[in-house]
């Protein structure tokens, strides 16, 4: 057995669905400025400084609802994640005894909040997505049609196979059965053209360090302005500070207590300005590199493609289950032989992986950003191609 002798090259990050790497260096510069020139608590005290980074946080507020299309600034909140703003989401809405219509694509960050509402007693009525993970809103409809429902539960896209779901379609249910349509975008934002006021979605949950290209630790949770969730945390919000404990009612402060992670939400703000400013070259550019990907992948043969086979339907990632080759065998080789960063196994949506039929070993998942280059594929594609050839001869 050949010993695996490291790669020591140049390293080629295509896992920008875990999170997007590199970091603009805009956004790196208003980490950086959060930490240095504003360095104040904002919204605590009443100094020059604190209300200086309270001015910065709110530009951020205003440049990430501009970018997703939220009518209100004040209706969109920062929060450490997409799993925490899922969490609020769904906790802060939904009461034992509710019945609710989800997709079986769904990531943990919604699966796990609703096992154990479910305990408590919510009914949760599961609609399957097709073998290309799409969930067919005829099916939603004629799920909220059979019973009164609180609220349709359904990602933009998905992280697994990158199929984009049809969310017009879903609000317009939605809104005619006086549900509520309650969306994990973690994946969608940065990639599709989010416009939530025309989307007509109650409520939108995302990461912030994916497609949108911010920092790690700060996501966002856009509310409709009619919908009250119930606050979860409790703590200090700088203002109204009275003997009453109650929070107080105004967003964002309601659901905001606590020192922000302004570094984060800094990062972020300078990240949503620059893609409303090349996002669309941006989509683009990485729709190119997943055409490049995907034909290279099927030329090589013995891969199945999970998701959608047009390109349009689907976000810029691709996971691919080998014929006799496993995905962890494949993950491990692309890094240590070739330097290639991609990830293998559940991807935390064992849900999407029961869909697709791949729960016992998980898929390889490559997804991509519009950093990466031609090359990048290219040698990702060469690479595949020596790992199935090395391992059809019994190499190690
Ligand atoms: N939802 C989906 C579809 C995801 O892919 C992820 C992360 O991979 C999450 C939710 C959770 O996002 P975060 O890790 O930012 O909390």
């Amino acid at each position: 057995m050949n010993a695996v002798a490291p790669h020591r090259g140049e390293r080629i990050y295509l896992d920008h669905g875990a999170t997007s790497w590199p970091k603009p260096p805009a956004v790196i510069a208003a980490v950086s400025r959060a930490l240095t020139d504003l360095g104040a608590n904002p919204g605590r005290s009443a100094h020059a400084m604190a209300l200086e980074a309270s001015r910065a946080v709110e530009a951020a507020r205003g440049r990430c609802a501009r970018l997703l299309g939220v009518p209100e600034a004040r209706q969109l909140l920062f929060l450490p994640g997409c799993t925490i703003a899922c969490n609020l989401m769904l906790k802060g809405y939904l009461r034992p005894g509710d019945r609710v219509v989800v997709g079986s694509m769904e990531h943990n960050a919604v699966v796990r909040p609703l096992a154990s509402l479910a305990a408590q007693g919510l009914e949760v009525v599961v609609v399957a997505a097709d073998d290309t993970g799409l969930i067919d809103p005829g099916e939603v409809e004629r799920q909220v049609r059979a019973a009164p429902t609180r609220a349709v539960i359904c990602q933009h896209a998905s992280n697994v196979t990158g199929t984009i779901q049809l969310i017009g379609e879903m609000a317009e249910i939605t809104r005619e059965q006086g549900a509520r349509l309650l969306v994990d975008g973690a994946q969608a934002v940065g990639h599709l053209e989010v416009d939530l006021a025309s989307l007509g979605v109650d409520a939108y949950a995302a990461s912030g360090h994916k497609g949108l290209l911010g920092p790690q630790g700060v996501g966002v949770l856009a509310v409709a302005a009619d919908l009250e969730l119930d606050v979860l945390i409790e703590g200090g919000t700088g203002g109204e500070a009275s003997a009453q404990p109650d929070m107080p009612r105004e967003r964002p402060d309601r659901y905001e207590p606590g020192t922000l992670n302004t570094p984060g939400i800094l990062g972020l703000g300078a990240a949503a300005e620059r893609l409303a400013a090349d996002g669309v070259q941006r989509r683009r550019r990485a729709d190119d590199l997943l055409h490049r990907l995907h034909e290279g992948i099927d030329a090589l043969g013995g891969f199945r493609v999970l998701g959608p086979p047009r390109p349009q339907h689907r976000l810029p990632l691709l996971s691919v289950v080998h014929d006799w080759l496993t995905a962890d065998r494949i993950a491990f080789d692309l890094d240590r032989s070739h330097g290639i960063a991609v990830r293998a196994g559940l991807h935390c949506a064992p849900w999407a992986h029961r869909t697709m039929g791949t729960l016992e070993g998980g898929a390889v998942r490559f997804s991509l950003s519009a950093d990466n280059s031609d090359n990048h594929i290219d040698r990702a594609l060469e690479a595949l191609r020596r790992i199935v050839s090395r391992a059809g001869h019994g190499e190690t």
